[in-house]
């Protein structure tokens, strides 16, 4: 069936929408058939599922504001979430009852892409503006077309521009360059009560910083500013495998000390055998004899440690870069004759996740249960994780995907933003990203609530990345010290509670209040 126009529907339709909704300018860009509202009523996660009332396929940013004005201004005010590419694993971008803005529409069929690329006239301040519906892989292709690039990236890039920023973006590079809500300038926002905002360090800076690690609930970003770098031109991409963890944290913790001439990039990875070794989307890498390699040593130690590094070069500099690797190796202690290495265009190295999408896609493994568990683990806790995580909690099993652990630095990070971590100059980004391949999505997070019980237990001061709570006492806890700022700024910017429902920070008890009417609600499966 072909979406339905809104005034298409009879009025008994909209269910939980007030009728005055079809007067509006904006009623030809919503759509409330059922093929429309079940696309929108799930995610990457596909742990759960609500479908929206109606989707708003905006054409431009005041759509956005209209539609989020009228909501505010009704007696009976619905919710709104703005919608990226819905890569969020547990129903955050969802709008139980209310309305899904699907923010890809606003660049749809423009010449311009709403990206564009500033600085130069002997300026040496160099910067993009783009929207926050441009996916982050775009971005990097029209930057690159001035030579330039941001400096701080996701490992996948098919996210999009307002959807990182609303957690914060992290990768290998924010050792360095800090998360991406660290390289932004200035935001446009719709807020909870329809206006649209600028707001920066200078103007309007507490909505600035809210906005930053929001989660969605503070307004919706429809343009960031964000900082770029001359774009380097190759990366020597080097692996290196370790049997011992407290080695490769040590090195890991080495090459983040270092200064702008050590690795630009650092992430690593636990290696397992089983599922998630033979199927891992970071394998391309290998050769295939490498690759037999590895797997060997895994199978001798049942779980082995991958250091992942890069350096970045120009052509006119390839003739060193060899040189400058082995400097950085000689200094590390991975398993002698297991450091592997290539050498990759920029392009090449920061779209490499989605390689393992188009691979994974082919065999019908993308679009299945994703039951990730993404957390900041103290460095004093780390050894603690790693025993009764990596060595305890953790088997081997019928999932795929990697398991990410790598150092970020404190210092890097914006108190005033709203992402939070933990309290100590150093922490660990740990990603378990599960594929739950044979279908047993629930044992997956079944171990993924044990890991968080474990933490508990053992007094280790994680935080969650992408968080996901059901109860405030969890989220009071979760924000710590920020969460009363964080309240007075959703009374300032969104006090009727409309957006991002689907996070479940303020808005569980509208929820369920709206379900008791028979309304469909956040569920599992
Ligand atoms: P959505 O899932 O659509 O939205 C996320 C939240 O933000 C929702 O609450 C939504 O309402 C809100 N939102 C969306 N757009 C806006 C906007 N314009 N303004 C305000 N709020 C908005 N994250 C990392 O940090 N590093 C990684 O390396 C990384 N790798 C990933 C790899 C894969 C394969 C996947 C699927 C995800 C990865 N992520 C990573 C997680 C990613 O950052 C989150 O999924 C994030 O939510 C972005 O996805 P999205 O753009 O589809 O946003």
């Amino acid at each position: 069936m072909s979406p339905q126009r809104l005034s298409h529907v009879p009025p008994s339709f909209l269910r939980t929408l007030p009728q005055g909704l079809l007067e509006l300018d904006i009623a030809d860009r919503i759509y409330l058939d059922p093929d429309t509202t079940t696309r929108f009523s799930t995610d990457f996660g596909r742990l759960t599922r609500a479908p929206p009332s109606a989707v708003l396929y905006p054409s431009s940013p005041d759509d956005i504001a209209a539609l989020v004005r009228f909501s505010y201004f009704s007696p009976h005010p619905f919710p709104v979430a703005a919608r990226g590419c819905g890569h969020s694993i547990r129903g955050q971008a969802l709008a139980p009852g209310g309305v899904v803005v699907d923010m890809p529409s606003l660049g749809r069929g423009r010449d311009d892409r709403r990206i564009n690329v500033s600085g130069g006239d002997g300026s040496s301040f160099w910067y993009v503006d783009a929207g926050g519906e441009q996916l982050w892989i775009d971005v990097l292709h029209e930057t690159l077309k001035h030579g330039f690039a941001p400096r701080s990236w996701t490992d996948y890039l098919h996210l999009t521009v307002g959807g990182t920023l609303s957690n914060a973006g992290v990768s290998g590079q924010a050792f360095r360059h800090g998360p991406q809500i660290s390289n932004v300038y200035e935001l446009e926002v719709v807020t909870g009560k329809g206006e649209m905002m600028r707001c920066s360090h200078n103007e309007n800076p507490a909505l600035f910083y809210g906005v930053l690690g929001g989660l969605g609930q503070l307004g919706i970003i429809t343009r960031a500013r964000i900082a770029v770098e001359p774009a380097p031109e190759r990366v020597r991409w080097a692996r290196l495998i370790y049997t011992d963890f407290v080695s490769f944290t040590r090195d890991q913790e080495l090459l983040i000390s270092m200064s702008e001439e050590g690795f630009d990039y650092v992430e690593g990875s636990l290696l397992m055998m089983d599922h998630s070794l033979i199927g891992n989307w970071r394998s391309s890498f290998f050769s295939d004899r490498d690759w037999e390699k590895v797997k060997l040593l895994a199978s001798q130690f049942g779980a082995i440690y991958c250091l992942e590094g890069a350096v970045y070069y120009e052509m006119a500099t390839a003739s060193s870069v060899d040189q400058k690797l082995d400097s950085f190796l000689k200094l590390l202690s991975f398993v002698p004759g297991f450091d592997f290495a290539n050498d990759v265009s920029y392009m090449g190295f920061l779209d490499r996740v989605h390689t393992g999408e188009l691979k994974l896609r082919s065999m019908g493994l993308w679009d299945v249960p994703h039951p990730w568990l993404n957390i900041f683990v103290p460095k004093s806790r780390i050894r603690d994780f790693e025993i009764g995580v990596f060595k305890g909690i953790l088997k081997p099993n019928n999932s795929m995907g990697p398991v990410l652990i790598y150092p970020l630095k404190k210092n890097k990070w914006d108190e005033k933003m709203s992402a939070v971590i933990p309290d100590e100059e150093i922490f660990y980004s740990i990603g378990l990203l599960r594929s739950a391949i044979m279908g047993d999505w629930e044992h997956l997070d079944d171990q993924n609530d044990e890991i968080l019980r474990f933490c508990h237990r053992e007094g280790i001061e994680y935080k969650q990345y992408l968080p996901h709570y059901t109860a405030q006492t969890d989220w009071m806890k979760h924000f710590g010290l920020k969460w009363n700022a964080f309240v007075e700024l959703k009374r300032r910017y969104d006090p009727k509670l409309l957006l991002s429902p689907g996070q479940r920070i303020f808005t569980s008890s509208l929820i369920e209040h709206v379900s008791e009417q028979g309304i469909p609600f956040l569920k599992l499966y």
